[in-house]
């Protein structure tokens, strides 16, 4: 059996909503279905998601969302009229919803009501049965998948019967509405495909699959026939867009294919997310860059003569709500590049401050606008020159580069660049590796 999850662009409107449904009709083995919230019909449209964020604002604001909410319940009931159904007892659900964002349940109840809605509407349309994911996925604080989800979805799931169910959400230990972080129906998609013990999770999006590059940047990039999860994780965490980058957790272990495949191209292959590859003659799957990092560099004479200095720093960075994700180590220096978005400029000075006194610090600085780039690819250890091409490339394009990670994964380079350098790094890169 197949498990198939649909993102906000499948389901934006009806026209989508049918091309979904003739997907799921021509594989009888397409027996579990997941959906995203209505997306973008436009360039310029607005997802249902963000809509529903906007109306918890409101109302943390002490208004009503009653006004904003009716661009919500207008995406569904057009949907509803256009796929030739009855409207009117989904209006007494859509009232229902905006009451409860109304009495205050908060932004993850907000936020999960685009998916609860979506689902319900299609598994009427299709005439499916509706499985909601609160309360069976458990949802741990740090946003990974509690164990007892699995237990609590095998109870439930029967064998022969079809079922529609919403991405994004589930509930948290006390039972609370949480959801995954942005894009996260993939992770939903992910946890049935294993619980369902699925031959293959279809992951249906408007792309022909994972490029090898940006195609906004690079016109001719290509998709990527088959990639191993390990790449496709190391992609997605340098910010190549498509698929969710903790999506891979709930299938690695059991092994189940994801095949990343278009909607409006049903008929190409996609890509194909497995275990292993070949790598004769493609030790690289793609280059990607992510913007919005920060760096930290403390310097202090004889650092690391004190032992357990290294994780005395990295608790107080925790204390002020900083946790890096690339470090380097020097003689008497240490660098970390965490996310901008972590902490703000009086909490960053506070914790300087506080770091360099109490660590007796010679010197401590934060510096904004920093990018990482990941040449990502099974075969990166043993490729003979690898490292000197990319070098080249960029210094030919004049990029200075600051910092160098080799060795600390075998399935990706990172480099780190300038945010404004970022985009032009990718295309260098592409353009020496690939092209
Ligand atoms: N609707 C949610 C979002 O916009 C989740 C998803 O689409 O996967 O992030």
């Amino acid at each position: 059996m197949i498990v198939c999850k649909f993102g906000g662009s499948s389901v934006a409107d009806a026209k989508q909503i049918q091309k979904v449904k003739s997907i799921v009709d021509a594989d009888p083995q397409r027996e579990i279905v997941i959906v995203s919230a209505p997306g973008k019909r436009t360039r310029d449209d607005e997802k249902v998601t963000d809509m529903l964020y906007a109306c918890n604002a409101l109302v943390q604001q002490g208004q009503s969302c009653r006004e904003l909410f009716k661009k919500v319940a207008v995406r569904y009931t057009n949907i509803l009229a256009e796929l030739g159904m009855d409207a009117k007892p989904f209006v007494a659900i859509l009232e229902e919803v905006r009451q409860m964002i109304d009495a205050g349940h908060g932004a993850e109840y907000a936020a999960s009501r685009g998916e609860y809605l979506a689902a319900r509407m299609v598994s009427t349309y299709f005439g499916w049965t509706f499985l909601d994911t609160d309360p069976l996925i458990v949802i741990k604080d740090d946003g990974t998948v509690h164990e007892e989800t699995y237990n609590n979805l095998k109870k439930v799931l029967k064998k022969g019967t079809k079922y529609i169910v919403p991405g994004f959400y589930g509930c948290d230990s006390e039972g609370k509405v949480k959801t995954f972080s942005r894009g996260g129906s993939d992770i939903t998609g992910a946890i049935l495909a294993r619980a369902a013990e699925a031959q293959t999770y279809e992951n249906w999006t408007d792309v022909s699959g994972v490029f090898s590059v940006d195609p906004r940047l690079v016109e001719q990039a290509k998709v990527i026939k088959t990639m191993t999860y390990r790449e496709v994780r190391e992609l997605a965490g340098v910010g190549a867009g498509v698929f969710h980058e903790e999506a891979i957790a709930p299938v690695i272990a059991s092994k189940i294919p994801i095949n990343v495949k278009n909607t409006n191209a049903p008929l190409d292959a996609g890509t194909m997310i497995v275990t292993s590859r070949e790598i004769d003659g493609h030790p690289l799957a793609g280059v990607s860059a992510k913007a919005g990092y920060s760096r930290l560099s403390l310097r202090k004479l004889m650092l690391f003569k004190k032992s357990g200095i290294r994780h005395a720093l990295l608790t107080m960075l925790h204390i002020f709500g900083v946790r890096p994700s690339f470090s380097l180590f020097g003689v008497d220096s240490i660098v970390w590049f965490f996310e901008t978005t972590q902490a703000s400029e009086s909490v960053l000075n506070a914790m300087c401050q506080r770091i360099k006194s109490e660590f007796a610090l010679d010197s401590i600085a934060i510096d904004h606008g920093h990018a990482v780039v990941g040449i990502v690819g099974a075969g990166v250890m043993g490729e003979p020159g690898l490292i000197a091409k990319s070098t080249t490339a960029l210094a030919h394009d004049s990029i200075t580069l600051n910092f160098f990670n080799y060795g600390s994964s075998d399935t990706s380079i990172l480099l780190g660049v300038s945010a404004d350098q970022a985009q032009a790094a990718v295309k260098s890169l592409y353009n020496a590796l690939f092209a």
